[in-house]
Parts: structure tokens; sequence; C-alpha cells
């Protein structure tokens, strides 16, 4: 391609609405231009980006033995009132009316649809392992649409679903997906961590996260991970093993309600009675649903909002506020407790269990009981993981949970029969009995990704593409075009280069060498090559790696072999 005869609408300036590089640089680039809030479109080099991903993608899962299919993003809200969700998705979901009054759905993912294709068509065990999947545009109306491509209200997805007949064929199919993602993610000249997540609105058992780790902003998402990976989870799901001493009395004493004046945050009860903070449970009403649910956890720990919203099955989950915290505790912020409560499930950490004469609030202005034992003082509607583990908690192994942040690229879902249960996806198996599929979901961000890379690969010059999503792998600049040997250098190396098949950006424009050089280095193609008269005369052109530093020079007449041999060693 001839730079002159594209859209490159390169910018100067820092752009000011663009708080991550990557975002910046893509804007800069003359990559994505914003036409709303998190809707962006994509200019030329984008969808070269867009293409070369999505065909690594496409490929690895063809490999895989996905099938691709096209699922309409319009969809009637009956599927999704069938499983459910079209009373769960909340906000993020787009609605609308067609001209007949009918309610209508934008997809911001494709479980329903793809369960309501295959339900009554397959039929039979033998039908099965299906895998199908799409690359395609999503719609969510996200809260925070922010850094740019890396959360659209409009992006592109690949997604895919698996049916199953048993565990043990499902357990390969999931499996494959997830050697499809590290194939795809390595091609793509990057690597991912898989960590553990929660399976969240999706339902189902497990869910497995596939993360970019990077030192900047960007990574929304953290990890807690022992450094040999032998354990990884993201934040909302980790687990611990709890190695705090505590020091529990073993005979239980009475009950007894103590003036704490200005005693009210957890730091101030255990000055107070001067006592480790793993002598008091924390308790925090939330509103769940609606209904009023207060945690408790250890004084020394946090409440993952996550857990407990899986315990109570909640939807939405809030903090609750001041005055429903005098409605339902009878208390003011600060001296809620578990006893006497009404109404009120109260969901308990094992780690609160395991305590004994513990010192709660007392639902009462400057007061707290000491002495709780739980079962005895009040009962658990359930006693369950609801901490947020921390970097430095123990891992089951022994070793120690580090932080890490990352940018989830991908994720793999277990959805078990929700679905196919919901929409009727039923077969009949060996014996002739009539069973749900059991079913997979697997969501690779194809337009999160490509911003994701130029997050962890950039200088401050601009963008440093790997090669196999890199929109062209060479740009050619000649210094001066209206040299006639560097004009026909140029022509002849631009052709011979096409001739192989070689992506090349040809900088035909009549710019400033100066210009020429930062836009190459902004756009960040992987091989810049370079013709000036001093090295022509030689019958030289200069060599050099967009990663790289120091140039080479090359004979005309071997450039095209000096190109493959630095794509090869390039990333
Ligand atoms: P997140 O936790 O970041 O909101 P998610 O769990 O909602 O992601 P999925 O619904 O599983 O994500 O979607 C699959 C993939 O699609 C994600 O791993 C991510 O790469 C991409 N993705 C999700 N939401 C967006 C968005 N708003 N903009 C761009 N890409 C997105
Ligand atoms: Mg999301």
């Amino acid at each position: 391609m001839r730079w002159s005869k594209t859209y490159i609408p390169t910018l100067r300036q820092n752009q000011s609405d663009a708080e991550l590089v990557s975002h910046q640089l893509l804007l800069r680039g003359g990559f994505i231009r914003k036409l709303a809030s998190g809707i962006y479109l994509y200019l030329p080099l984008m969808q070269r980006v867009i293409d070369k991903f999505s065909n690594i993608v496409r490929e690895e899962m063809n490999r895989a033995g996905a099938l691709e299919i096209t699922m309409s993003v319009l969809c009637p809200a009956e599927v999704w009132q069938q499983s459910g969700r079209y009373d769960t998705m909340g906000k993020e979901q787009i609605r609308l009316k067609d001209r007949h009054d009918h309610d209508m759905v934008l997809c911001g993912t494709h479980e329903e649809s793809v369960t309501s294709l295959v339900a009554g068509e397959l039929k039979s065990y033998r039908q099965m392992p299906l895998n199908l999947y799409q690359i395609q545009v999503k719609f969510r109306d996200e809260i925070r649409p922010r850094f740019g491509l890396m959360r659209g209200r409009e992006f592109i997805m690949k997604d895919a679903y698996t049916f199953d007949a048993t565990e043990e064929s499902f357990a390969i199919s999931y499996q494959k997906m997830v050697d499809a993602y590290f194939a795809a993610f390595s091609r793509a000249g990057i690597e991912v961590q898989k960590v553990e997540s929660d399976t969240g609105a999706m339902g189902g058992k497990a869910a497995h996260e596939f993360m970019l780790l990077v030192d900047t902003n960007a990574g929304e998402e953290t990890i807690l991970t022992t450094e040999n990976g032998s354990y990884a989870a993201n934040l909302e799901k980790a687990v611990f093993v709890d190695k705090a001493e505590i020091e529990n009395e073993s005979e239980l004493k009475e009950l007894e309600t103590v003036d704490t004046p200005g005693a009210a945050t957890i730091l101030e009860v255990k000055k107070f009675f001067d006592v480790k903070s793993t002598r008091l449970a924390k308790t925090i009403l939330y509103m769940a649903d609606g209904k009023p649910v207060v945690a408790l956890v250890r004084g020394d720990r946090d409440v993952n909002e996550v857990k407990l919203s899986n315990a109570v099955g909640a939807v939405e989950l809030e903090m609750a506020k001041e005055e429903e915290i005098l409605k339902y505790t009878g208390g003011p912020v600060g001296y809620s407790g578990p006893i006497g409560l009404k109404d009120v499930q109260i969901i308990v950490d094992p780690l609160v269990t395991k305590l004994t004469n513990f010192i709660v609030g007392a639902n009462v202005d400057g007061k707290h009981i000491i002495n709780v034992n739980c079962g005895r003082d009040f009962n658990p509607t359930k006693v369950m993981d609801i901490t947020l583990a921390r970097k430095g908690d123990k891992s089951a192994d022994g070793s120690k949970l580090i932080a890490k942040s990352g940018i989830e690229l991908g994720n793999t879902f277990q959805l078990g029969t929700k679905y196919s249960e919901a929409l009727g996806a039923k077969f009949l198996n060996e014996a002739g009995e009539e069973m749900p599929c059991i079913m997979g979901s697997y969501g690779i961000g194809i337009t999160r990704t490509p911003q994701a890379v130029i997050e962890k690969y950039h200088d401050d010059k601009g963008i440093i593409w790997p090669k196999n999503i890199a929109p062209y792998l060479v740009c050619l600049i000649p210094i001066n075009l209206e040299k006639e040997a560097q004009a026909e250098t140029a022509e002849a190396i631009y052709k011979a280069l096409n001739d192989e098949g070689i992506d090349v950006l040809y900088d035909d424009r009549k710019e400033r060498a100066g210009v020429k050089f930062n836009d190459a280095d902004l756009i960040g193609l992987p091989i810049r090559i370079t013709i000036g008269d001093k090295s022509l005369q030689d019958g030289n052109v200069e060599l050099k790696a967009r990663s790289e530093k120091d140039m080479e020079l090359v004979k005309v007449e071997n450039i095209v072999e000096a190109v493959k041999k630095m794509a090869n060693r390039l990333n």
C-alpha cells in the first residue's frame, strides 16, 4: 500500500480524553476515532490489525474443530426471558422496541441465541461434541466505558459455545479451547496467564480468564498468584489459607454489653479493648437486590463482595446507606452487630465461626458486645467464604500470594446445563434417556486485545507491533523522492516485497524525512527500510527493526531475504 493512497490521519498532539498510553497511541496513530463515549470507528490501519488478529483466532478455532457461524445481533426479548437473563442483565443490556412494539435486545453475548439454535435440532449424543463460534460485534451499555477499545459499548468479540453429552467429553472440549487460546495469543505476540475467575452473571460452575499482565494502570483486574504460578486467580475469586494467630479462649464467657463511646471503627474498638483486630468481627450491612444482608468477617479482613453476591444469589449488591443501617439494625453506622437482628440474612465467614468470645457492635450508639460466640448468640443464615484475599496471604501449598495487575483478554466458562435446561437443548443419550447438553462458553476480545498489546509494547515514540498482528510488516521510506535513484529503488523494493506477499506500507508522501520517521515510529510497523543517498551510493539501503536501536546496511538485491530473516527473529 502506498501511504498517499491510504488514510492514516496521524496526530502530533496528545489527546486530552485518553488516559492510557495505548488509547493515546491508537488515536494519534490514526487507528481509531471516537464517535461517542465507548463507540469507536476503526480506520484502515486498525481494520488490518483486527483482520489479522481475527484470522489468527479463526485459524486456531477451526484447528480445534469449532465451526464458524454468524448469529444476529438483534434478538427478540423472549429468548432472553426464557433463560431468565432478561431480568438479571441490568442496564448493560441495550433494549429497544421494533416497529410492532416488540421488545428486542442488542446482544452482548450469545448463549441464549446459540442454545435456542440447537434446541430441538440436537437430538442424539452422536451429534456431539459440537462447537459453534462467531467473530462479531457486541453491544454492552457499560457503566464506565473507558480506555478506548478496552471497554467499549460496541466492540468485537470471538465467542464460541460447546455442547457435550457427557462430563468427560466436555472436559476435552474445554481443554481444547484453553489450548487454542494459548496458541492464538502466542501467535499475536503475547504471553497470557490463565487464572481462576468467578462465573458471575454467566452462571455455571467454573471459569478461567486469560490475562495479560501489565505494569501500567491499564490493568483493571488484580491477580493473586504464587511466585511459581502454582496458583493464580483474580481477586474476586482468590482463596487463601488463613495463618493468623488467634488468641482463642477455651471457656465460653457470658455476653456483656460494654460502653465504647466514640469507638466506631475497627481500629478504635481494637484500641479501646486493647486487643488484636482478630478478636473482633466486622459486621457490614448490604442491600442484595433490595433485601438486607449482613456480612461478618474477622476484624482484620475485608468482605469480598463477589463472593457475598454468590452466597446470597444477588444480582445487585450494594453497601447499605446510613438510613438503611438504622432501619434494619436499629443502630448507627459503626455499631452494627449480628445479635438480635430480625428479617436480615446473616452470612458468616468460616474464619469468624472459629473465634470464641469475640467482639461485635451492639446495634446501639456507643456500645459493643463482648464474649460473642457464633451459634450460641446468633444463628448464621449461611457460613461461607466471603473474605477478600490479599497479597501476603498463603496459598494452599504454603507459598505466598503476590499481586499483579492484568487486562482480561479472554475467558472460558463451564456453563453446565443452565442454558440447555432453560431453553430446552436436550438430546437422547446412549441409554435413550433425555438429557440437557453440557455447555461451555468462550470469549476473546478481538478489539480489546490489540490495544492491550500496545499497552505492553510501545516506547515514547509510539507503538511496537508484534509482526503477526501489525497492520503491515514493513515501512518503506525513501528520504527524498525527488531524487531519481531513491524513487527508482523504492519502487523496485516495493514491487519485490509485494511479489513475495510481504505486507509493505510505502511512504511515498512528499514529506520531510523527519515527519516520515516520526509517523513510522508512531504507527509501529515491525521493520523499516530507509533509502538515502549516502548508503545508496554503495548499493545499500538501511534495515531496522522498530524494537531495536541499531540498523544494518543491506544490498538492494538482498533486501527481500534480509526482511524475511529479520521477521523470523522478531516477536
Ligand atoms: P470484563 O470483566 O472486562 O467486563 P467480561 O467478563 O464482561 O469482561 P465476557 O463477557 O466474558 O467479558 O467477554 C469476553 C471478552 O470480551 C472479554 O474477555 C474481553 O476481552 C472482551 N470484552 C468484554 N467486555 C468488553 C468491552 N466492554 N469492550 C471491549 N472488549 C470487551
Ligand atoms: Mg463485563
